[in-house]
């Protein structure tokens, strides 16, 4: 289950430009090595859960088809996984890891990789709402029972929220919704900068991004991973050159090339996930632009990225 799991998110990289042939391979690898510790994962959890089978119900997960298309429909008693829900009004929509309707309420359950938190928690409320919320899946107002995160090791669980929580939840979801519909109508629209800028596939051409954030190596412990900006300066070796910073004023880390890519002096780049390195034969930071780096050019050339 677990292999074929890997192969289904493998196949989501294909036609990707920005993961190479060589780069697939080694994700593939990686996790390959990993599908025996997904194994127990996998069997611990299912061991501490209670599925129920479905009953008298012909379309999986509440949808049927109707004229070509998909319409939801009510979900009935059982277990359902990787359901997706809807909340038309409250314009939210999510998709719990599992939900099971039992004769008088509905449990629900998130599985987490990693540590506890209690944002894990506000999530199970969310989700809460959203069921309340969703006249398509459940038309009866089926009531919450049990909201449950599921963790390696261990499960949390807490009870459904009353009304009044249900109805604070729902008017903080209201003004979320309205502030980022503020946030995307504005001309630009607002860039909100944090954390989570690390994940964001588009933050090498984000100015928020790039002004706002510290991309200062010196603050990067040696073999972890940063992006910097900064323009090419002086050659040092056949395979690394000196960046400079982002005004050209002065020397801020030797990169070493270990990717195809050729740089050439006076271009702009924006690197995306370098590696710090320790060389206590350099009198400076050293970072290497790996085969799992991205390089970008804001001016000037480049061949050979990643
Ligand atoms: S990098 Fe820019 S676009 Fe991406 S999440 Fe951060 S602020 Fe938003």
């Amino acid at each position: 289950m677990a292999t074929e799991a890997l192969e289904q998110r493998m196949a989501m990289l294909d036609g990707n430009p920005r993961v190479s042939a060589t780069r697939r391979e080694q994700i593939q690898r990686l996790l390959a090595d990993r599908v025996p510790e997904a194994r127990v994962d996998v069997q611990t959890r299912l061991s501490r859960l209670t599925l129920v089978p479905r009953r008298g119900r012909p379309a999986a997960l509440g949808l049927a088809l109707h004229s070509g298309g998909h319409t939801r429909t009510a979900l009935g008693p059982g277990s359902y996984a990787e359901v997706s829900l809807r909340a038309n009004e409250l314009r939210i929509k999510g998709r719990l890891d599992l939900l099971t309707i039992s004769a008088s309420h509905v449990d629900i359950v998130d599985h987490k990789t990693g540590r506890e938190d209690p944002d894990h928690l506000d999530q199970l409320r969310f989700y809460g709402v959203l069921w309340e919320n969703d006249l398509a899946a459940n038309p009866s107002r089926m009531p919450m029972g049990e909201l449950t995160v599921a963790y390696p090791a261990t499960d949390i669980t807490i009870q459904s929220p009353d009304a009044s929580e249900l109805d604070r939840i729902t008017q903080s979801i209201k003004s979320r919704v309205r502030a980022a519909d503020e946030q995307i109508e504005a001309d630009p629209p607002v860039a909100t900068t944090g954390p989570h800028c690390v994940q964001c596939p588009v933050r090498s051409i984000c100015p928020a991004y790039w002004d706002s954030m510290n991309h200062d190596p010196t603050s990067v412990a040696p073999n972890s991973w940063f992006d910097f900006e900064g323009i090419v300066g002086d050659q040092n070796g056949a395979k690394s050159w000196w960046l400079l910073d982002r005004f050209g004023s002065r020397r801020v880390l030797l990169l070493r090339i270990a990717s195809g890519a050729e740089l050439a002096q006076g271009q702009r780049l924006r690197l995306l996930g370098i590696r710090r390195d320790h060389d206590p034969g350099v009198d400076g930071i050293v970072a290497t632009l790996t085969t799992t780096s991205e390089s970008f050019i804001l001016s000037g050339e480049i061949a050979g990225t990643r």
